[in-house]
């Protein structure tokens, strides 16, 4: 069971949040303020967030730098409309997504998913840290990448394009996942990124870059990486 904490001051939103997270079988802790929330947090070892940046204790971007401080939870931001600032700055401080308010829950729950989908670890990928394609070999504990017994200079936005790819195999990884995950919560649409940089790929890795065998292109939707 996935347990979400809610740190939100405004009861009405709080009441909502917890009605329909509950009806979806997540368990739910609430927090008015910064103090309970951080006190929860190590409590109950929630495995995602919903923060409220404008808490009545203290700024909402303090609480995710006291819980970055010791944990990697998913952290989804409840911000403002008119606040773009603090939205970046909560960003930085290390959120990992944010809904402005008013939100729709739709979106509020697709992207808590979401989140919850990116920080889960890959079954299998723990024991299998070395991955061998016949043209190259992949060593994700060392974060090295092998050729003709030679290692590879992967740079590391290369390295991290590579090290998503590898650990979902076989898995379609959509065009806005990889922007998200290498580049950051904000992207999403910079396709062109990705272009480049899977080209970078293909040149150091495939033995044909122009007919990839392991990094294929899944027209309009995003890549694959095969064995
Ligand atoms: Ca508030």
């Amino acid at each position: 069971m996935t347990r979400v904490l809610v740190v939100e001051d405004e009861p009405q939103i709080v009441r909502a949040l917890v009605i329909n997270l509950k009806a979806r079988k997540y368990e739910v802790d609430a927090a008015a303020d910064g103090a309970s929330a951080l006190q929860l947090a190590a409590a109950r070892h929630p495995d995602v967030i919903v923060l409220d940046l404008g808490l009545p204790d203290m700024d909402g971007v303090d609480v995710i730098r006291g819980l970055r401080g010791w944990t990697r939870v998913p952290i989804l931001v409840l911000s403002a409309r008119h606040s773009s600032d603090e939205k970046v700055e909560a960003l930085d401080a290390g959120a990992d997504d944010y809904v402005t308010k008013p939100f729709g829950m739709d979106e509020l729950l697709a992207r808590l998913r979401a989140a919850v989908r990116r920080a889960e670890p890959v079954a299998g990928a723990d024991d299998d840290v070395t991955v061998d394609t016949g043209d190259f070999t992949v060593d994700l504990a060392a974060k090295k990448v092998h050729r003709d017994g030679r290692d590879v200079r992967l740079t590391p936005t290369e390295w991290h394009l590579l090290e998503v790819l590898v650990r979902n195999t076989g898995r379609l990884v959509s065009q806005k996942q990889l922007l998200q995950e290498v580049w950051g919560p904000s992207y999403g649409t910079e396709t062109n990124y990705l272009r480049v940089y899977m080209a970078q790929l293909r040149r150091k890795l495939e033995a044909d870059p122009s007919h990839p065998k392991h990094f294929i292109t899944e027209p309009g939707m995003g890549y694959r990486f095969e064995r």
